[in-house]
């Protein structure tokens, strides 16, 4: 080892034993806490965060995935009141998180739909590291119970970071997998433009403020017919960070567009972005998608729309894509200031994937 290296780890250490004592004398004779202009109550000192259960084997909270198909699908046909979501424990089971072959899983049964497993982490330690970093939960919420009564899942801590408003399933394109089975469902549910202020106004009222960035999200968020005046009275009301969650299309066609979003306020766009050239695309079933990638980066660019590449990694298809996309970035600091990979989620158009696949 390097000498600096040893200077750096003594400084850690010592670093590390300060901070101790710091909090151990804050603990016995604390200072008042703050209280910032977007809460009514004080932000919480480290040793006042709890912690919920960690570790493993732990028992949790789960659903069970085929109940909740089930009952979307009664309340969709009339069967049931919405209203069961918030009064009943719809769908909810326990389940156990263990440990296997150094590997972590979760165990659950239902009692009607059977047994279900699903691997958490394929390295026990590394999500025991994680679990460690967990710095214990945010300021109580509070003022908010009218807002956010959503039953057993009302957030009940935090003061959350994105607001995101799905504008509309509607979409021009077909991919699969598609997160929200986007113009396949049947119907069209698109927001109003009296529905998305209603939606803004709530979420940048309350305290502690939930919300300063805004996502606007689909299916395709660029065509909805309020797009733009959604992003204008966004930023009108209070929001930050205004960004649109799209796959690049309209963007690409149309340099004017990309001037318009720029000039209503728009800040970010997250760009759906799977892997470099067609090939790595090509399982979204349009033949030129890294083309049109490359339009729309160029063109959101030159309007000085910030660029975050959002990357779906499906084992099999693009996982091999990684470090290709990593260097585009690097080729290309000026237009793509983020990278954000995500895994495959099994919801919208792959819902009801089998086991084998999975
Ligand atoms: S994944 Fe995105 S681009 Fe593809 S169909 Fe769904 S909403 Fe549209």
């Amino acid at each position: 080892m390097r000498p600096i290296k040893h200077v750096e780890k003594g400084l850690t250490l010592v670093a590390g034993a300060v901070h101790c004592t710091i909090q151990s004398v804050n603990k016995y004779k604390p200072n008042p806490s703050f209280t910032p202009k977007w809460s009514e109550k004080p932000l919480l000192k480290s040793w006042q965060k709890s912690k919920p259960t960690l570790g493993w084997p732990r028992t949790t909270d789960s659903l069970c995935p085929n109940c909740v198909i089930e009952a979307r699908e009664s309340i969709l046909s009339g069967k049931q009141d919405v209203s069961v979501l918030i009064n009943e424990k719809v769908g909810e089971i326990k389940a156990q998180i263990i440990e296997r072959d150094g590997e972590i899983w979760m165990v659950k049964d239902c009692a009607m739909h059977g047994h279900f497993e699903d691997m958490m982490a394929i390295d026990a330690k590394f999500l025991t590291h994680i679990e460690k970093m967990f710095p214990g939960r945010d300021i109580d919420a509070h003022n908010d119970e009218k807002l956010h009564n959503h039953g057993t899942s009302t957030i009940k801590y935090g003061r959350g970071a994105v607001l995101t408003v799905d504008l509309t399933n509607r979409c021009n394109m077909m991919c699969d997998p598609c997160f929200m089975d986007a113009n396949q469902v049947g119907f069209v549910h698109e927001l109003s433009m009296d529905d998305i202020k209603e939606i803004l106004d709530n979420a940048i009222s309350i305290k502690p403020r939930r919300q300063m960035s805004v996502q606007f999200s689909g299916g395709e968020p660029s065509i909805s017919p309020h797009f733009l005046e959604s992003i204008r009275y966004s930023r009108k009301v209070g929001y930050n960070s205004v960004q649109a969650a799209t796959n690049g299309i309209e963007f690409a066609k149309s340099k004017e567009f990309c001037r318009q979003a720029a000039e209503a306020g728009l800040r970010y766009v997250y760009l759906q972005f799977d892997g470099i050239g067609n090939d790595a695309n090509s399982h979204r079933q349009v033949g030129n998608l890294f083309d049109v990638k490359m339009r729309a980066i160029n063109n959101l660019h030159e309007a000085g729309v910030e660029i975050v590449l959002v990357t779906t990694l499906v084992n099999g298809i693009n996982n091999d894509q990684v470090g290709s996309i990593i260097r585009f970035a690097l080729d290309n600091p000026k237009k793509i200031a983020f990278l954000s990979f995500q895994p495959v989620s099994f919801t919208g158009r792959d819902e009801e994937i089998t086991e084998q696949r999975r």
